[in-house]
């Protein structure tokens, strides 16, 4: 479980981060005060601002302004619970007077909590901390269940997830997308000879070193099934997926864990790869069967080695 350790170490080294919005500058200087020591800040004057800070910071909190000029505060929240990438995160909202009604719609569109004017510090204060600890357990609980707890890459829920969206992603900038499917060869004689502690153990390792290979920040390894794992590439054509593979099987078998049933003497995997442009009434389904073919053809051809197709277009 080493990575759960490594998972709660990044986040505590980093600084939580706030996004104010208010109309009136003099409201955000005076919470920008109470908070700046402790928290990464970010201030938006406007709905339409805020809501473009929130995709590109992704803040932890926002303490939102219910009365602004344009789009209300009640908008802006609705509209980041609506959207995937920003649903995660905490909407308190600041509002100049109590009223039950106002408070009843805040907490249904998704707020977490109120927080009144004139602003007293110590409420204030305790309130934003509590939130911001129950956004970060909750963070931890949503990468954990979207990791492999074998060995810590992204599990098949995961890359379920991803996929679609970063099919739409290529689709809308007629780039291309490619996937990687690798299978551990001759892996049942591994368990049968070393036993299932040692298979995975080598499962573990099989999965840092695949996962060393990539470069990108928006390339994904997720473990696909028992001793398969997938890569999905934007943004990369055939030739590129085919280069990275290969330094994956390479870095794999560079590993030298001994396999005496193995025709290699080592461990060793196949590659299958698929490229395609995506279109976006296309399914992604058929990228994932066709790299999944190609790996089938190069076990048929030895094993320990890649090969890959350029999926052609739908007339
Ligand atoms: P090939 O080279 O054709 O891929 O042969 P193979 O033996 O690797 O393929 P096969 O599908 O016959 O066997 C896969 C084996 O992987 C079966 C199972 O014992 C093992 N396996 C699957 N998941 C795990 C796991 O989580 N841990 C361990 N230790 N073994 C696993
Ligand atoms: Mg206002
Ligand atoms: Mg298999
Ligand atoms: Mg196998």
């Amino acid at each position: 479980m080493q990575y759960l350790s490594e998972l709660m170490a990044t986040q505590q080294a980093t600084k939580g981060k706030i996004l104010i919005v208010d109309d009136q500058p003099l409201n955000i200087k005076i919470l920008h005060q109470l908070f700046h020591e402790e928290y990464e800040m970010f201030m938006a004057t406007s709905g339409e601002q805020a809501l473009q800070v929130c995709q590109k910071m992704q803040p932890d909190l926002v303490l939102l302004d219910i009365e602004m000029p344009e789009m209300t505060g009640y908008e802006v929240c609705q509209r980041l619970k609506a959207d995937p990438a920003t649903a995660n995160i905490g909407v308190i909202f600041i509002t100049a007077h109590f009223d039950e009604m106002e408070e009843v719609k805040g907490f249904q569109l998704g707020a977490v909590d109120f927080i009144h004017k004139p602003i007293n510090p110590i409420i204030t204060s305790a309130r934003v901390k509590n939130q911001y600890l129950l956004k970060r357990q909750s963070d931890v609980l949503h990468s954990i269940a979207l990791l492999d707890s074998l060995t810590g890459v992204a599990n098949r829920r995961q890359f379920e997830q991803r996929l679609p969206e970063i099919w739409r992603h290529c689709s809308r900038n007629q780039a291309y997308l490619s996937v990687i499917m690798l299978d551990v060869d001759f892996f049942k004689r591994y368990n049968d000879r070393y036993g299932h502690q040692e298979g995975d153990q080598c499962l573990r390792l099989v999965a840092d070193a695949v996962k060393g290979m990539l470069k990108r920040p928006n390339d994904l390894i997720a473990r696909y099934g028992g001793e398969e794992f997938i890569c999905i590439l934007p943004e990369a054509k055939l030739s590129g997926a085919m280069r990275l593979a290969q330094a994956m099987v390479d870095a794999v078998h560079a590993l030298h864990l001994e396999h005496l049933d193995s025709e290699f003497g080592e461990v060793t995997v196949s590659a299958g790869i698929a490229a395609i442009q995506p279109l976006a009434e296309q399914s992604w389904e058929s990228l994932v069967e066709v790299a999944d073919q190609q790996l089938y053809i190069a076990k048929h051809n030895g094993r320990n080695q890649v090969v890959g197709i350029d999926i052609e277009p739908a007339q």
